[in-house]
């Protein structure tokens, strides 16, 4: 059971639990309760030193992690964040949301996280290199294409996973598909990096026409996106491929706000900035001819974006956990928007989440992480597909499947919320919070009761 403190671990088993509790389920299959104690604890966590050696030749320490959650449905499957909040809170809040987001990718994939509290912003390249050479001299022992695969998460990019993946290979002589999010030359997937944003996007387009009968697309919306690395970047270019506006994008300094919408070049220059560290303040300065005259942008520093955007259909937090409060998630509603999907994990506060589902019956509709961003996983499972087989899929093909993911993934847990929802639910849009929750907990419970570890 969660201890109280381990707060975002508790937040996310209460997210679960709740939906489970709120619906029919354990009135149909009370059976299904058993799970609950045997799932919330991971089969396994490992915590590890690492020791480096930063520029000046001193040596750095900083505790380094895998939480190995649960393999019902496949390998350990999840990123590695390096950020300085991680600690096992919040690791296994990313561990326990990664197991039931496999689930609804449909694919053969456990759940499981890592990282450590290293700080990679200010450090130089070798420094980098050196320390992912130390964090993989720990997690070599514990990980394999069959066992454990991690991939990127905040703070971990195609330049880790390379330093990552070099390291084991060295260490293990083995060259095999420990990590997802390679390169391309030596064994990633095309559109792995696109995939987490396009997913989000793909998720919400079937969203829109559900709501809409088919009327409405993401054309001539409105999309509040925060965040600006990977997934705030791509959901950003595949929105305004679809004929919307983005008008915000964040860090975490400050937002910029663009009436006229965010160009998919001031997109690009963001992205090319952020792999340095780069802030948005510093961007748009730096870039001042790109981010003036007819595509201004305002930069509010110490704000996200969410009480500043204006009137918006569609709001796409990409950042990090808890990053829209039920104040902001108020101020959501009133200016308008009505599809609210997570690009992120957690995205939304429990307050938030409150907001949105209150307002289902005025037509706001609320997708959590676990169903919208488990595009990135997918192509990751993608990923493994293609290097068991030693083969390279075409953009398209991995696309096409992307797509077929998400859709049915929201068919499931549309049917799914449908299926489950308490009476009194009955006349608004079917609750996505627990459509997701119950769709993957059924999956995973199902499993564990075949393999005899729940009986
Ligand atoms: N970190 C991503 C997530 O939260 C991707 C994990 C992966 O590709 O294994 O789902």
């Amino acid at each position: 059971m969660a201890l109280p403190h381990e707060p975002e671990f508790q937040q996310a088993y209460n997210e679960l639990v709740s939906a489970l509790e709120d619906s029919t389920l354990f009135t149909e299959k009370p059976e299904y309760k058993k799970v609950i104690p045997v799932v919330s604890v991971p089969e396994r966590i490992i915590q590890f030193r690492v020791a480096w050696e930063n520029d000046n030749g001193d040596v750095e320490v900083n505790n380094g992690y895998r939480v190995q959650f649960n393999s019902a449905l496949g390998p350990f499957k999840g990123g590695l964040r390096f950020h300085p909040s991680v600690n096992l809170s919040i690791l296994k809040f990313l561990g326990f949301e990664q197991i039931f987001k496999n689930a609804l990718t449909g694919l053969s994939m456990g759940g499981g996280k890592g990282g450590c509290d290293f700080n990679p912003k200010g450090r130089t390249d070798s420094e980098i290199r050196r320390f992912c050479v130390a964090f993989m001299r720990q997690l070599a022992r514990y990980i394999g294409s069959d066992t454990d695969v991690p991939a990127g998460d905040i703070g971990v990019g195609s330049r880790e996973v390379g330093y990552m993946f070099g390291a084991y290979k060295q260490m293990q002589n083995n060259w095999s598909g420990i990590l997802t999010g390679k390169g391309l030359s030596w064994g990633g997937s095309l559109i792995r990096p696109e995939a987490t944003g396009y997913g989000v996007v793909y998720f919400v387009e079937k969203m829109i026409e559900k709501a809409t009968g088919g009327k409405e697309s993401f054309k001539g919306k409105r999309v509040a996106i925060s965040g600006s690395g990977n997934v705030a970047q791509y959901a950003a270019l595949k929105v305004i491929e679809l004929g919307s506006t983005v008008v915000s994008l964040s860090d975490s300094k400050g937002c910029i706000i663009s009436q006229t919408g965010i160009t998919p070049d001031q997109i690009k220059a963001i992205a090319a900035a952020k792999i340095h560290f780069k802030t948005l303040e510093e961007i748009t300065k730096e870039s001042a001819s790109l981010f003036s005259g007819s595509n201004e942008v305002q930069y509010i520093a110490g704000v996200r974006p969410w009480t500043h955007c204006g009137q918006v259909d569609v709001a796409l937090p990409s950042a990090t956990q808890n990053e829209v409060s039920g104040e902001e998630a108020k101020a959501l509603v009133e200016a308008g928007c009505k599809y609210v999907a997570e690009g992120s994990n957690m995205g939304s506060t429990k307050e938030a989440i409150d907001v949105f589902e209150a307002n289902r019956s005025k037509a706001v509709w609320y997708a959590p992480g676990k169903a919208a961003n488990c595009g990135g996983v997918a192509v990751s499972g993608l990923e493994m597909a293609q290097n068991s087989q030693r083969v390279t899929w075409a953009a398209e093909e991995v696309d096409e499947k992307l797509k077929n993911i998400m859709y049915t993934c929201f068919d499931n847990c549309y049917a799914t919320a449908a299926k489950y929802s308490a009476e009194k639910d009955a006349e608004n849009l079917p609750s996505l919070l627990k459509g997701a929750n119950i769709t993957g907990f059924i999956k995973v419970a199902d499993a564990m009761f075949d393999q005899g570890e729940v009986f």
